[in-house]
């Protein structure tokens, strides 16, 4: 394997140049205060050695990265027959935000990463269990204690998510949300809103590498089970409706956010964070998405990546 310092920096040169091309996201108010020209990724290999570089200390909210925790933390506290008696396992091919299908004869979200998908979790969560417990789980996962919600970037997606609370409100309609809608909506927001910098998150990815272990220690933080299921969605759903592409580009299952973060699981190699707030037009950040196509064809991290397939790919795309 190539020098993985070296790597990042040449990742780091490559990916700036298509900063340009992104946006930082406008709608929810306080994300669009941000330099749209940061960037930084951080590496935890399974071996437990921590590569970094660039913007790895800026701090910034989870946004939809927090939907594989609440996935985790609805299946191994209250089981995967309810979670997926309310939502489905498939790709949705539409924006992240869209309620189109809600509307549909199976009024079910498609899968638990979509916002619909994903604030139905939350519901099931919030339903029992306090978000203290579930933030409590998302430190130990992120390794360290300090990690707290950015309250102005909660208070900014409370006060203007009108899309998000619409769709709670028909879901409640529909049957589909059982618990109050105040309550699974502050629950969503709030996990939305808690706020990592990339050494935290890939010490969380490098946990999904790592069969759900914690390389660090050898502690198991993650049911094996649990774990499948998760990557499973996130391989095919976690990029929003830019998966497609990006399992050919990039080849990992991965999760994105508005907040411009993206983990990567390098399966038993290593968990990647990457952070630039420049969105493409599926809500993807534009710079992390181009890092990571980077380091995953130069360090050979693509799931499919035998020898003749890399030989292969650099031919076709
Ligand atoms: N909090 C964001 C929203 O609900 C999360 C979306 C995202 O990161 N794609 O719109």
């Amino acid at each position: 394997m190539k020098n993985i310092d070296v790597v990042l920096k040449e990742a780091l040169e490559y990916s700036r140049k298509y900063i340009d091309k992104g946006n930082v996201a406008t709608y929810i108010p306080e994300l669009a205060k941000v330099d749209k020209n940061m960037l930084g990724a951080s590496i935890v290999t399974v071996e437990g050695k921590r590569y970094h570089i660039g913007d790895c200390q800026h701090e910034f909210t989870m946004q939809s990265i927090s939907k594989t925790i609440a996935l985790i933390y609805a299946l191994e506290h209250i089981g995967s027959k309810i979670v997926f008696s309310k939502v489905g396992m498939e790709p949705s091919g539409d924006p992240f935000n869209s309620m189109a299908k809600l509307e549909t004869k199976d009024k079910y979200p498609s899968n638990p990463f979509i916002n619909a998908g994903a604030i139905t979790v939350a519901g099931l969560i919030a339903d029992k269990y306090e978000f203290e417990d579930y933030l409590a789980f998302t430190r130990r996962l992120c390794g360290r204690d300090s990690i707290e919600v950015d309250e102005n970037v909660y208070k900014s997606e409370s006060e203007t998510g009108m899309l998000n609370r619409s769709m709670a409100f028909f879901m409640k309609n529909n049957g589909i949300i059982e618990t109050d809608v105040e309550k699974t909506l502050e629950f969503y927001f709030k996990m939305c809103s808690v706020k990592v910098n990339t050494d935290d998150l890939s010490n969380y990815a490098s946990i999904l590498s790592y069969g759900g272990v914690e390389p660090k220690s050898g502690i198991r933080l993650i049911d094996k089970e649990v774990l499948i299921v998760t990557k499973s969605l996130m391989a095919t759903c976690g990029m929003y409706d830019g998966s497609g592409e990006f399992a050919i580009r990039v080849g990992m299952p991965a999760k994105s956010g508005v907040g411009g973060g993206i983990i990567a699981s390098a399966e038993n190699k290593m968990g990647i964070s990457v952070f630039g707030p420049a969105l493409d037009v599926q809500g993807n950040s534009i710079g992390g998405y181009h890092f990571l196509e980077y380091l995953s064809k130069e360090l050979g991290l693509h799931y499919f990546s035998g020898e003749l397939a890399q030989k292969y790919r650099k031919k076709v795309i």
